[in-house]
């Protein structure tokens, strides 16, 4: 299928010379353009990303400009990152401010920032409970946040409690440890052997669940929306049960808002919000958590705080006080502008607007993660989400059926509508074409 670009285009002109000059590729003589760049790009980065549709230049608010000039509506941001959008003076100050100050210490030291960032996600995380019994660990990814976890749950489990539970279709990260959590098979298998015990139950069956839990498992990871999945929400009461079981069953219940916390489901955390009465024993963050400079964090309570002693884990960068000080920017402005109501509120209106497009079929998620399940008979979302570029909106495809909206938290009413007036032109299209052949 191919489906024509707007006729009017949705580019516009770059608006500072300097832009409009990295966006020609004069900075760089012999690069052009987005074709010249992806033509360096795959003589020098490595294959594992598959070629990029575009090289991108600039970025502000909601917007970004390629290497061509156009112009986009970012509804990805960075795959649920910049929640604040692209360069939000927030922490641009932060950040410039502290790498001013001090950009860098080793963990034989703390800073200010990193003692203040650990307070902040302890309120943020376990709000009802007393802050001494929560300790952070602060990494530089949501693999690595993952990886820390698993790591717990080794320690907690020894050698009576081997077996690891997670789900099917989970996605926990990349590196050795997160991989083993991960359920899909061509992520995982190229790499075997991984770290041994981990079992994945079906998602969502509570006796799947009780069955499988017994006194070796030492620990469920749960995602409590699947991202990547295609924004898969669990059952009613799933969560609940998890967190009865796991106690029962002495092992320990980890909720990975890596891609669902930091307010992007319109609560600080997903399962605040899902399941209010549910206090997890490990919860681990990265994405949206430094709005664009990487950072992830492991919050642990109770006896799972205090799992890992000296020498047992580490990071050179994890901590970092340019890190820390873009995320407590990021958590700052999220507070004063009351963005997790703006996440709320948009996520709910945008949602029922999704949903009445012709061609979808349902609408998944919560706040501003959003998964649009496309109709039978439609092409794949893969095709969809190009013909979306041409139009000027970011987004992109987590499964052939599925097109994900991850956008900053600050997109306007206005941008959120342009969208769903060119989804639903992109899908009438696709569907008269479909009619006409
Ligand atoms: C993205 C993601 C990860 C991995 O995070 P990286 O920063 O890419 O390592 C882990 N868990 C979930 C739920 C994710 O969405």
């Amino acid at each position: 299928m191919t489906i024509p670009s707007s006729p009017s285009g949705s580019s516009s002109v770059l608006p500072d010379p300097d832009a409009q000059a990295a966006a020609r590729g004069t900075d760089d003589a012999g690069s052009a353009g987005n074709a010249g760049w992806l033509e360096r790009y795959t003589g020098a980065v490595m294959n594992t990303f598959g070629t990029p549709g575009r090289v991108l230049v600039r970025g502000q608010g909601a917007h970004v400009w390629d290497a061509d000039g156009k112009e986009y509506t970012d509804l990805l941001a960075g795959i649920a990152v910049n929640c604040l959008g692209h360069a939000h003076p927030a922490i641009v100050e932060a950040v410039s401010n502290q790498l001013n100050t001090l950009g860098h210490v080793s963990n034989f030291f703390t800073t200010p920032a990193q003692v203040r960032l650990a307070e902040t996600l302890v309120s943020l995380t376990f709000p009802g409970l007393p802050a001494h019994e929560s300790k952070v660990f602060l990494a530089n990814s949501g693999t690595e946040a993952n990886e820390a976890a698993f790591k717990i749950a080794r320690r907690h489990g020894g050698s009576s409690r081997p077996r690891v539970l997670a789900l099917q279709d989970a996605f926990h990260g990349r590196t050795m440890g997160a991989l083993a959590l991960t359920h899909k098979a061509a992520y995982r298998e190229p790499f075997e052997p991984l770290p041994g015990g981990v079992e994945f139950i079906p998602a969502g069956d509570t006796d799947a669940l009780r069955s499988a839990l017994g006194p070796d498992v030492a620990a469920l990871i749960i995602e409590p929306i699947q991202g990547e999945a295609g924004v898969r929400e669990l059952p009613a009461g799933y969560l609940e049960t998890a967190r009865e079981l796991t106690r029962q069953a002495g092992a320990l219940l980890i909720i990975d808002e890596v891609q669902t916390g930091m307010g992007r489901s319109g609560a600080w955390m997903a399962h605040h919000l899902l399941a209010p009465g549910v206090v997890p024993d490990v919860v681990t963050l990265a994405k949206g958590l430094g709005g664009g400079i990487p950072i992830g964090a492991v919050i642990a309570t109770g006896e799972a705080a205090a799992l890992l002693g000296p020498g047992q884990h580490g990071t050179t960068f994890g901590g970092n006080p340019v890190a820390c000080a873009a995320a407590l920017a990021v958590i700052e402005t999220i507070r004063s502008q009351d963005l997790l109501g703006r996440v709320d509120r948009l996520g709910s209106t945008w949602a029922r607007e999704l949903a009445a497009v012709d061609g979808v079929d349902q609408v998944r998620g919560r706040g501003l993660l959003i998964g649009v399940g496309l109709a039978e008979g439609l092409p794949p979302a893969g095709e969809i989400v190009a013909a979306l570029a041409q139009r000027g909106f970011i987004v992109n495809a987590p499964r052939p059926d599925t097109i994900r909206l991850a956008p900053p938290f600050i997109l306007s009413d206005d941008d959120a509508r342009a969208f769903t007036a060119a989804l639903s032109e992109v899908l009438s299209r696709a569907q008269s074409e479909k009619a006409g052949s």
